[in-house]
């Protein structure tokens, strides 16, 4: 089997990998580049042009970076993703596509694109592929455990073990993956300690707290962070304040809460009963605010899960507000200006006067040191990552790095390896 990664060996943004074997091809994600990262552009043989009969792409999560260019793909490539993954961002791009030409070809090209379930292998030519669900600020996201040959490779995807579903990983790795020939291996992290990462659980406890105390409350976040969503909206319940979204983000819950599936009987993704999420109802371009509304809200307080733009700004004037605070739930590079990811029409909206309440959505490195443990790979390749140097100086004393750049193609054996560059 070989390896190549075509992009993302230096950049955490738009990682595309290839695994090659006896002329099947399997690619890993197709996504956008972060903000601000020199854009490079793919001319891959097998996926963006040429022979696709034995080509097809796996995608591990829903996040634009993994996801967000497969409409340029040939309609030819097939392609995979999880089941609810395909569902919410069905939701989303449908959603977007009023207003985004290319959420409206995403949802599009959707339409044909073929769903796997977690812990379900399935076959792809000669490679066998393994679903295993990772926790991660996207819903329904997936490492892939491929085998081809007598080899076994493990691709992280992007994952983390500080979420609430974390505590079933190694389980999970022991029935579903065992011990693997390598390591391919996200190092969003790579830069961080370890001790400034909260759990979703300590995130939750805090925003219990803050909702006890605080009558008004508007959280800001993305409204594919599912878990956050369904921890907040618990941690309303216990604050006994009324939890409100609109009818996109109660549609995203809802198909979450809907299914039946491993992940779905989990308490968290369920309702409680008689006391589902209040959906905040439109009047023509804005929120309807009535006497009555203002009225309960003004007895019981509110927990509003808001997102940039007139819509909710209209909203949030409207209501009462004496002592309200505004949480970010997301990362805050969108608020500052000096980083291309800086978002002017969030950054009107939130204000300048808010409570930071997050936690990343990427593991640190001790706890990937600990699946590295379980996996014991030959070899760990990092991707997803700005400084893969940090990454081999970080774990090479104890482990076979090999930093590879865009392009290189690796071939995985038993023997000692090379690198050969691509011509
Ligand atoms: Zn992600
Ligand atoms: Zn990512």
């Amino acid at each position: 089997m070989k390896i190549t990664i075509h992009r993302g060996t230096d950049q955490i943004g738009g990682c595309v990998t290839e695994y090659e074997y006896k002329g099947w091809r399997l690619f890993v994600d197709y996504g956008e580049q972060l903000p601000g990262t020199p854009e490079t552009s793919l001319h891959v043989e097998g996926l963006t042009h040429g022979d696709l009969s034995r080509s097809a792409l796996l995608i591990t999560h829903y996040h634009g970076d993994h996801v967000g260019r497969i409409v340029e793909l040939p309609e030819e490539l097939p392609i995979f993703i999880g089941n609810i993954a395909k569902a919410i961002l069905e939701g989303l791009s449908e959603h977007l596509g009023h207003i985004d030409d290319k959420q409206k070809a995403l949802n599009t090209r959707l339409k044909s694109v073929n769903t796997f379930l977690p812990g379900q292998l399935f076959k792809w030519g000669e490679f066998k592929i393994m679903p295993i669900i990772m926790d991660h600020s996207a819903f329904d996201a997936y490492a892939f455990r491929i085998e081809a040959g007598r080899l076994k490779v493990f691709h992280t995807g992007d994952f983390r073990t500080h979420g609430f579903r974390s505590g079933k990983l190694s389980e999970v790795i022991k029935k579903y993956v065992g011990k693997v020939d390598y390591m391919v291996c996200e190092a969003t992290n790579v830069r961080r300690t370890a001790n400034n990462i909260k759990s979703e659980h300590e995130l939750q406890k805090e925003f219990i707290q803050a909702f006890t105390e605080n009558k008004y409350n508007v959280v800001y976040l993305s409204s594919t962070n599912i878990d956050r969503l369904f921890g907040l909206y618990h941690a309303a319940l216990k604050a006994k304040r009324p939890f409100y979204v609109d009818s996109y983000q109660k549609k995203i819950m809802n198909i979450v809460a809907g299914r039946d599936t491993i992940w779905g009987k989990s308490r968290l993704y369920r309702y409680k009963e008689g006391r589902e999420p209040k959906v905040l109802h439109s009047d023509g371009d804005n929120f309807r605010v009535n006497e009555k509304f203002v009225d309960f809200l003004s007895d019981r307080g509110y927990v509003i899960i808001a997102r940039a733009g007139e819509k909710f700004d209209d909203l949030l004037s409207h209501i009462p507000a004496e002592g309200r605070i505004t949480y970010l739930s997301m990362w805050d590079g969108y608020l500052d200006k000096s980083k291309a990811a800086y978002s002017p029409a969030l950054a009107k909206s939130v204000g300048s006067n808010y409570e930071y309440f997050h936690t990343s959505g990427h593991c640190d490195m001790e706890s990937l040191e600990n699946l590295v443990e379980m996996l014991r790979p030959k070899a760990i390749i990092p991707f997803h990552t700005d400084s893969p140097k940090t990454f081999a100086e970080l774990f090479s004393d104890r482990y076979q790095v090999l930093t590879m750049k865009d392009g290189d193609t690796f071939r995985l054996s038993s023997a000692r390896a090379s690198i050969r560059k691509r011509s």
